[in-house]
């Protein structure tokens, strides 16, 4: 079954991909993460975006979906995609399903991690000290927020006539989170 992890900057999606992917077996698609990989390489995709990327902005769709592309079509991974950062736009969630219908599966189940911009900003101040990202700084947040309401918040609309589509409280605590997404996975 594959996973969609939905929710703003902050929202608890990382926490929760780690648990589904312990949980199924499943695999971790972050975009965030495979980004600052290409970074930590200094790969010629990392010199590409690492401005954006600082500054809260971005990265080009064809980057994003091109790096998808091969864990979709990776034959182990088939149906065990716990995505968590993507989709972020409506063109990343239509090119998600083309890419699905493709390589013959589908989107099982997407979990709406709603919180709060004031929640978000907190969470990402303390994040900051904890990880030392550098888009975590305090005005990047507001800007990481603000995109995301304009851009990413409108992808709901995609999914959320669907009856897989579950929305949760994602200012409760992890525990909290965790033990309602347990209840809509049966295994
Ligand atoms: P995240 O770790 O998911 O918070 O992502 C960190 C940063 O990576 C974002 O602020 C964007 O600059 C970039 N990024 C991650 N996923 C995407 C995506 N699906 N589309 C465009 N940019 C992305």
């Amino acid at each position: 079954m594959n996973i969609i992890l939905f929710g703003p900057p902050g929202a608890g999606k990382g926490t929760q991909s780690k648990y589904l992917v312990n949980k199924l077996n499943g695999f971790q698609i972050s975009t965030g993460d495979m980004l600052r990989d290409e970074i930590k390489k200094d790969s010629m995709i990392g010199k590409k975006i690492i401005n954006n990327m600082n500054d809260g902005k971005f990265v080009k769709d064809e980057i994003v979906n091109e790096l998808i592309k091969n864990v979709i079509f990776d034959p182990l991974k088939k149906n065990k995609l716990i995505f968590d950062g993507y989709p972020r736009s409506i063109s990343q969630a239509k090119n998600l399903d083309l890419l699905l219908t493709s390589s013959n599966q589908k989107v099982g189940i997407v979990f709406f991690l709603n919180v709060n911009k004031d929640t978000v900003i907190k969470r990402i101040e303390k994040r900051k000290i904890l990880e030392n990202r550098s888009d975590d700084d305090s005005n990047t947040i507001v800007k990481r927020y603000d995109t995301y309401m304009e851009t990413t918040r409108p992808v709901l609309e995609f999914y959320s006539k669907n009856q897989n589509f579950h929305e949760i409280d994602g200012t409760l605590e992890i525990e909290e989170i965790t033990r309602k997404i347990n209840t809509f996975i049966n295994v």
